[in-house]
């Protein structure tokens, strides 16, 4: 389940999360930055919105002999998608790319975590955002740990059109971040008692949900190995909730994975209920980026809506501007 790669050129050992599912207003406005930010939305937007009606294969949006709650009546966003060995051209040539609108996300945070790219300033961000510019796609970044927030200014955090996150960079027996998916893990993280951890666990989610800006958390409910195989046993209803009420009450999106095939469909329906918002991710690399089978499988089970899926926020109303502000004063 992990993927572990060695950089070319390099004799540096990279090792991703694992992608595997068993083991991403007006136009009047005076400040010439503030105007393409919004007129690059608005295109974005209604790009998406033609896209969606025009293009979508039917095994998508539903096949026409199915019942019209079975079919979808939002546009596709994977928006987790991470470029790294491709290029954002070639990642547009896919024919996913037609049919499915992308946010790109880069890792972020301080140098300590170590992924093939990691964005910790403000020059980075910026010439990684200026990459990205003019290009139909959505910008965002996939923060890693408790500290990214002093990495960058609000006003750099503001031009991202989203910030993700997950929960599984996790305090280990000497208080470092460990990552739950590293080999070992037990000898680094106290997991001797598994519901024990599985408290903690649901701790972390709820304190980064409540203190993180962030819109997004992803690979929700995922399980680190030592306790993957019993998922339903370890995500109990009440469990599930407190992470659920979390995400509803710092209006978190929560992410549908395609590449985990998580959360199972227990913990959604209580996120339907508790009127969650919701969005699809394929934590994909090249060419895999814009698979969205099982977020849509769900969808369709759910019968969600456009009313039940995060659309990345107009400008003042992003996670970093609502939050960050007040938790720096
Ligand atoms: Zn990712």
């Amino acid at each position: 389940m992990r993927r572990i790669r060695r950089l070319k050129g390099s004799s540096r050992e990279v090792i991703h999360k694992p992608t595997g599912a068993s083991n991403a207003e007006a136009q009047t406005t005076v400040k010439p930055p503030m105007k393409n930010l919004i007129s690059r939305r608005r295109f974005l937007l209604h790009s998406t919105a033609v896209c969606a009606m025009s293009a979508l294969p039917d095994r998508l949006i539903g096949a026409t002999n199915e019942p019209p709650e079975a079919r979808l009546d939002f546009p596709l966003m994977d928006l987790h998608v991470h470029l790294d060995n491709s290029t954002i051209e070639k990642v547009l040539e896919l024919p996913a790319a037609r049919t499915v609108k992308f946010g790109i996300v880069e890792h972020a945070g301080t140098k300590e975590n170590k992924y093939p790219v990691v964005l910790s300033n403000d020059a980075e961000l910026k010439a990684r955002n200026a990459m990205l510019e003019g290009k139909p796609v959505f910008k965002g970044i996939q923060t890693e740990w408790t500290d990214w927030m002093g990495c960058f200014s609000p006003e750099a955090l503001a031009q991202l059109d989203f910030v993700l996150t997950d929960a599984m960079t996790f305090p280990g027996k000497d208080g470092q971040r460990v990552k739950l998916w590293e080999p070992r893990v037990e000898e680094r993280v106290e997991m001797r008692d598994k519901q024990e951890f599985m408290d903690r666990y649901v701790d972390w989610h709820v304190a980064i949900l409540s203190k993180q800006p962030i819109d997004i958390l992803a690979n929700v409910s995922w399980l680190p190995a030592p306790l993957a195989g019993d998922y339903d046993a370890f995500w109990t209803p009440a469990r599930m909730q407190e992470v659920i009420d979390a995400a509803v009450k710092f209006r978190v999106a929560i992410e549908i994975s395609s590449s985990f095939r998580l959360p199972r469909l227990p913990f959604l329906r209580a996120a339907k209920a508790a009127g969650a918002k919701f969005c699809f991710g394929s934590n994909g690399r090249y060419p895999a980026m814009g698979k969205l089978d099982y977020s849509v499988q769900m969808a369709k089970e759910l019968a969600l809506t456009h009313s039940d899926i995060f659309v990345p926020a107009p400008d003042g109303q992003k996670a970093v501007q609502r939050r960050f502000p007040a938790k720096r004063s």
